[in-house]
């Protein structure tokens, strides 16, 4: 995310979890404004106009269009949803997990690769 959308989505996660944040009589208001936490700039709260799911949706559409290749998607081998990191290796959709998968896979490409190895010193031999 930008600097501008970070501060964003600072803004509304504070609003989500405080909405005590957005009155303004309240003295933690004055507080969560010098912490940070939210934000009286317009530039800023201009990309929260449409609504958070338009925030993410932009925001979304943004880092696609300028690193969509730097991307990794995960899917489910099974059920071929995206799984919720990069690097999982359970899905949170139909549960099947592949942690073991690699594993057998790289034991099978051991094994087939040692009866190719013995074939073919069998055939010279
Ligand atoms: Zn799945």
């Amino acid at each position: 995310m930008t600097k501008d959308e970070k501060i964003a989505w600072r803004h509304y996660s504070t609003h989500y979890k405080h909405e005590i944040a957005f009155d303004k009589k309240n003295p933690r208001y004055k507080l969560y404004l010098q912490k940070g936490w939210i934000t009286e700039d317009p530039r800023i709260l201009k990309l929260l106009d449409g609504g958070i799911e338009d925030f993410r949706e932009k925001t979304a559409v943004r880092i696609l269009k300028e690193s969509g290749s730097e991307i990794v998607f995960n899917y489910c081998p099974k059920c071929n949803k995206l799984t919720r990191t990069p690097i999982a290796k359970q899905c949170q959709h139909c549960f099947h997990k592949w942690h073991e998968a690699e594993k057998i896979e790289d034991i099978w490409i051991i094994s087939f690769y040692n009866n190719m190895v013995k074939a073919f010193t069998s055939l010279f031999n």
